[in-house]
């Protein structure tokens, strides 16, 4: 955007961002797990994919862990947002642990989608990020029926078992419109292919894609705020350079903004992802009047209502 459109140095702030529905249960959840059992309470990897938030619940007494062989015996363990498979539950259970289950209800729906496909005897091709934690979740409730698809690049390679039994789920916090492009590419070859009852990229993915739409549109650069392991993040960045920002970083807060950025830039785009916290959005808006932008406006008209309540063994 020139100059000559804008007199003022903005700041356009993209609505709706930040915390979703599930990370504010995830995040509440092991809160509510310190205060009933007291610290510590430990936690089965990144409650959420957020470096800010982790630091702020390990100060509280919260101990992240890669593995359960590491939680003492009896001890409470939540799991994260993202979901765990049987398998982990089961360990769980061996290990006499105290689980409270922190999946978000949205990823269980997907769970329960797995099931019910691979019980009626189908393959099911999950478009989704090999490795990320929400898909090995899902992948472990149906470990011979699922295959995964990481982009429609790979649906040359997928090989199923009957062409008329195939089914297709997602990722919650995919791009919508790659996951068209995996579909369309995988329905190319399985004309049969079966959709998900529902959609499963998720209410809040796809209104902050929309929302960061409508700020790239209009933005020389784009500050997206979250964690690079943060996928629904990374995809605010890449949806913002493919609506024509001419620039979008990904940053963990207000101290990772460069200066060079900010040269010769009239309006700058702001959001951040759903395991982001709205404290850094202030920090970062902060940083950019102190860089001289003077102006601040809010885009977009989504209000979401969506709450999930806590999980039933806090609720006591
Ligand atoms: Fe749930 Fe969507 Fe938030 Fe993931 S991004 S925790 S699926 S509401």
């Amino acid at each position: 955007m020139s100059e000559a459109a804008v007199s003022q140095r903005r700041v356009l702030l993209a609505s709706p961002r930040g915390f979703c529905a599930g990370v504010e249960r995830a995040v509440a959840t092991v809160e509510q797990a310190l205060s009933k059992h007291g610290s510590p309470v430990y936690v089965r990897h990144q409650i959420v994919h957020n470096a800010y938030v982790v630091s702020a619940l390990e100060r509280k007494g919260a101990v992240f862990v890669d593995n359960l062989r590491d939680v003492p015996h009896g001890a409470t363990i939540v799991f994260s947002a993202h979901g765990v498979s049987p398998a982990v539950r089961a360990e769980a259970e061996i290990r006499d642990l105290r689980p409270v289950d922190a999946t978000c209800p949205l990823v269980s729906k997907v769970h329960k989608e797995a099931v019910k496909f691979a019980e009626d005897g189908y393959d099911i091709l999950l478009i989704g990020h090999a490795g990320h934690e929400e898909v090995i979740g899902t992948t472990g409730h149906a470990p011979d029926r699922i295959q995964v698809v990481d982009g429609p690049h790979a649906a040359a390679g997928v090989t199923v078992r009957d062409e008329t039994k195939v089914a297709w789920l997602s990722q919650t916090t995919l791009s919508v419109d790659e996951t068209i492009d995996t579909v369309t590419a995988l329905r190319a070859r399985f004309p049969d292919l079966a959709n998900p009852p529902s959609d499963d990229i998720c209410y809040a993915t796809q209104n902050r894609q929309n929302a960061v739409k409508l700020i790239a549109a209009q933005s020389d650069l784009v500050l997206v705020i979250g964690s690079r392991n943060s996928s629904n993040s990374v995809r605010l960045v890449e949806v913002a350079l493919a609506e024509g920002a001419a620039g979008a970083y990904l940053i963990d807060g207000p101290d990772d903004i460069q200066d060079r950025w900010l040269s010769g830039v009239m309006t700058v785009g702001v959001t951040s992802g759903a395991s982001a916290p709205e404290v850094l959005v202030r920090g970062v808006v902060e940083n950019l009047f102190s860089a001289g932008f003077t102006d601040l406006q809010t885009v977009g008209s989504v209000t979401e209502t969506q709450h999930f309540v806590l999980p039933r063994s806090l609720m006591d």
